[in-house]
């Protein structure tokens, strides 16, 4: 059990050795909020459930066919109507711990936002531990490129062994400027290089967000602030290039929505939450672009060219 994703992939399912807890507040809403991450059943993926709410199914799936918002974060529903927001940054710390069944219990309306990163969810896993169940994991292969968007905002899904990431973004803002950053997601490189990065958001902005009822709970010890040509946090940057950084987080928490590892290339070009459900959709959409395939590991694989080659008439 080497790496986090890559050549060495974990087989099997894994899920949570035991439940564990924090408390937090939105980022939109501002209210206080619990969760409870608990150990989920083989083959049932991640489910998020909403404990405040009563008469209803409280149970959402974390796929990408619940997505019912997607302009500053992401949020779930399920057909009763009912809501968690803000799920992106707990889905990357799952997906980057290899976490494959979970139930996630809130007692409002969204995921805690906790320092605006993936870091304290990566933590908690931790903390709780990690259990190998008895089935075999599957991976999304991508068989084809599939491409969505314009040549402002743009995203793409193409054949590969591994899983990576490439991003770039461009702001007008002197702090941000243009930034560029590529990672082969094995060794551990999403608790290493991605994790930590923090959500950003502009001082001018703010006052209008908050009118049209987001970034309620937003604040210095949950987000990087970009004041003209400064960073408000005395802390500064965790890594020089944070906010692409942050980018990729974002894009690693979406895709989890496909249901399990993907085997392939993500490349973004100034997209967000909705670019990528929109790529998700598109791929989903063509049978001819993707197929469901078990892992494995390098040693089965080495096994099964050897036994491929014995086999194989002379
Ligand atoms: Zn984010």
């Amino acid at each position: 059990m080497k790496s986090v994703k890559g050549e060495a992939a974990y087989v099997r399912q894994r899920t949570l050795k035991s439940a564990i807890h924090c408390n937090g507040i939105g980022l939109h809403t501002g209210t206080k909020v619990s969760m409870t991450l608990h150990p989920g059943d083989p083959d049932t993926g991640i489910v998020f459930r909403r404990t405040d709410i009563s008469g209803s199914d409280t149970t959402i799936p974390a796929t990408w066919r619940n997505v019912v918002d997607d302009r500053l974060c992401t949020s779930l529903g399920n057909d009763d109507g009912v809501c968690i927001g803000s799920i992106e940054h707990l889905m990357a710390a799952l997906s980057g711990c290899d976490i494959d069944n979970a139930v996630v219990e809130v007692n409002g309306p969204e995921v805690p936002v906790m320092d605006g990163s993936a870091a304290p969810f990566v933590f908690l896993i931790e903390c709780a531990g990690v259990v190998e169940q008895e089935r075999p994991r599957r991976a999304l292969e991508i068989l084809k490129r599939v491409t969505v968007g314009n040549h402002q905002r743009r995203a793409s899904l193409a054949p590969g062994k591994n899983f990576s990431i490439s991003f770039e973004i461009e702001f007008e803002s002197p702090v941000i400027a243009r930034q560029e950053c590529t990672i082969i997601f094995a060794n551990g490189t999403f608790k290493s290089d991605i994790c930590r990065a923090r959500t950003f958001g502009f001082e001018h902005e703010v006052t209008k967000l908050r009118e049209t009822g987001f970034a309620r709970g937003g604040s210095l010890d949950n987000a990087i602030v970009v004041s003209g040509d400064n960073i408000l946090n005395q802390g500064g940057l965790r890594y020089d290039n944070e906010f692409v950084r942050h980018k990729v987080l974002d894009c690693i928490g979406d895709l989890y929505l496909c249901g399990g590892p993907i085997l392939g290339h993500f490349h973004g070009y100034r997209s967000g939450h909705s670019v990528t459900h929109r790529l998700l959709k598109a791929l989903f959409a063509d049978d001819q672009a993707w197929r469901y395939t078990p892992l494995k590991d390098d040693l089965q694989a080495s096994e099964n060219r050897q036994a491929a080659s014995v086999q194989a008439p002379a």
